[in-house]
């Protein structure tokens, strides 16, 4: 968990979802290393921290540059080009592109989560239905977004969620391993 500048976090449970969707992206982009995959569900989030800590993100502007819809569009093209450009393959790029994409997506279903409230000795936050969407659509003072599954849900709850979407990735991944292996074995 990170505490960026003005005093919200970016929690490590919800890193556990995010790669959950990069594990079960592994079959579409066997030229991609499964820690590049998990990297890119994830860069929205470490580009967070880097705002937060270069001071262009925090309390007064929120979070447009890494988690606007807009720039979070842009990321994933800008990834998409880069890694197809690294594989020298468009469907690598093209998977690594979408999986930038799926954290805003996911992002947009939890957010926004109740951090400040979290304990980690109890491990519960109270549920802030006052909480206002933290997700922009462009850049200041645009409309903000956010569905906030994880405002109306316990801790718990989500940690159970994260954790059950971790295994069916790994799940997917695993499987892929064990039929990659038997038709090596065949050849
Ligand atoms: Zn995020």
């Amino acid at each position: 968990m990170v505490r960026d500048a003005h005093g919200s976090c970016i929690s490590l449970m919800g890193v556990f979802g995010h790669c959950a969707v990069g594990l079960a992206a592994r079959p579409m982009a066997p030229k991609v290393p499964l820690g590049v995959l998990f990297l890119a569900t994830v860069i929205l989030d470490v580009l967070a921290v880097a705002f937060a800590f270069a001071g262009i993100e925090g309390h007064k502007t929120g979070i447009p540059w890494s988690h606007g819809l807009f720039m979070s569009v842009i990321w994933s093209g800008a990834a998409a080009l880069l890694a197809s450009r690294i594989y020298r393959n468009y469907r690598a790029g093209t998977v690594v592109g979408l999986l930038v994409l799926s954290h805003w997506l996911l992002d947009f279903i939890s957010h926004p989560i109740p951090f400040s409230s979290f304990s980690w000795r109890s491990w519960q936050w109270s549920f802030g239905h006052s909480l206002p969407p933290d997700l922009p659509l462009l850049f200041g003072g645009s409309p903000k977004v956010g569905l906030g599954l994880y405002n109306s849900i316990s801790a718990v709850e989500a940690t159970v969620l994260e954790f059950g979407m971790f295994i069916l990735g790994a799940a997917v991944y695993a499987t892929y391993v064990v039929k990659k292996r038997k038709a090596g074995r065949s050849r």
